[in-house]
């Protein structure tokens, strides 16, 4: 590494970056569109703003600065290839239906691989790889009788086969702007401000249209032969999860995500074992992208307001701490879906209205919502659900004004 700083935004690493490949994004081949150069080794060869390995960059960070890491390490990609084939998809070649990932992301070492032997630093920013999973509901679900192993696909043991992709985000501005509906300039403008000035490029360069943001991605599971996506008859079960460490991984119980999670696994299963393709997105959000502080917070304020927790009052908590109700925002969650080349979902696992509309909106339809059964509701989740089923989600029943204010659910400190 070189003993002075280089500013991305100086004129003079302007001019050397200007003789970087240009992305032509939404290109019908990998070698048209162009390699997404975000590495910092060759800085006269990046076209694209921002770091790689998202959030994980500042642990890059730490980890050059401590002198454990070379800061012009690069990574050595034999046999890292995908451990099953995906795509390439129609829906790949078109600009404006992947906005927020790399649809080649997974195929660079091979697509690339001259550039890279003549030194280009080119990454991938996907993988796909196989696994066995096993949750302990699945068993349940099995002794129940529900899910019946047949030694492939679901063991007896409760072992389920998985192909697994972990995708960071790459956003293509000005489509991501589109997405939203705002102008490109003031896209790039929040993003600079937010981070406080952390990507200069974003305001200095309009030229570079990519940018790979700081944040956590995606992983999806998927269940069943991935060679039978993209073909039309091929029936497709999903659950879109975004992320909720407490009840995902600790089992706590204010929410209902960790059951609905196992009960969309468990409708992934089925639709494999029928020939199918199951997928669950699984999408690193954490307290609808407010962050666990915001969300623990928030609970807080419920569980001592005044009249106690309940589902008049819940989404107005949030907003009181966040200013918002959510932060999610839908309108880039489709791009896996065409990534994945899927066109139809026959059972999709979500009462959430807004994934439902901005599915949608993008012309993916879906046939049938699997609402989560009432029996795996925790008894503390009841405000939560009351609430959402309130303002839209999808559900056989809604509550009334009487019901939505009742308090609800544990005292904080029972
Ligand atoms: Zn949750």
């Amino acid at each position: 590494m070189s003993s002075h700083i280089v500013l991305t935004s100086h004129p003079q690493t302007q001019r050397n970056a200007l003789t970087g490949t240009q992305i032509h994004w939404g290109a019908s081949t990998a070698a048209e569109r162009g390699p997404i150069i975000a590495s910092l080794t060759t800085p006269a060869q990046r076209n694209a703003i921002g770091s790689h390995s998202g959030a994980y960059a500042v642990y890059r960070a730490l980890a050059i600065a401590a002198g454990r890491l070379q800061a012009d390490h690069r990574p050595d990609l034999t046999d890292t290839s995908p451990a099953a084939a995906i795509g390439p998809h129609p829906q790949w070649r078109d600009a404006q239906r992947i906005v927020s990932m790399d649809p080649w992301g997974h195929l660079v070492a091979a697509e690339f691989a001259e550039r890279i032997a003549a030194g280009e630093d080119i990454r991938p920013t996907i993988a796909v790889t196989k696994a066995h999973i096993n949750m302990p509901e699945l068993l349940g679900a099995i002794a129940a009788g529900r899910l019946t192993p047949d030694g492939d696909i679901l063991n007896a043991n409760g072992d389920v086969k998985v192909t697994k992709a972990a995708i960071d985000p790459v956003w293509y501005l000005p489509g991501v702007a589109e997405r939203f509906q705002i102008k490109e300039s003031a896209l790039r403008r929040a993003l600079f401000e937010q981070t406080a000035g952390m990507f200069p490029e974003l305001v200095t360069r309009p030229d570079l249209k990519v940018f790979l943001p700081p944040i956590g991605g995606m992983t999806l599971y998927l269940f069943g032969d991935v060679a039978q996506l993209g073909r039309p008859e091929t029936r497709v079960a999903c659950r879109l999860h975004d992320e909720c460490n407490g009840s995902d991984v600790f089992g706590s119980d204010i929410c209902t995500c960790r059951p609905y999670l196992a009960h969309g696994i468990e409708v992934c299963i089925e639709m494999a074992q029928q020939g199918g393709v199951g997928l669950v997105v699984y999408n690193r959000k954490e307290g609808r992208a407010l962050g666990e502080v915001t969300k623990f917070l928030v609970y807080n304020a419920r569980k001592r307001q005044q009249g106690g927790d309940r589902a008049e009052t819940y989404f107005a908590r949030t907003e009181c701490v966040a200013g918002v109700q959510d932060m999610r925002f839908q309108e880039l969650m489709p791009d896996v879906f065409h990534w994945l080349g899927i066109t139809r979902i026959d059972r999709w696992a979500s009462m959430s209205n807004m994934k439902h509309d901005a599915l949608v909106q993008q012309g993916i339809e879906v046939v049938e919502r699997v609402p989560i059964p009432d029996a795996l509701i925790p008894a503390d989740a009841r405000v939560e659900m009351d609430a959402k089923v309130a303002a839209g989600y999808f559900s056989s029943w809604v509550p009334d004004a009487n019901e939505l204010a009742q308090a609800k659910g544990r005292g904080l400190n029972e």
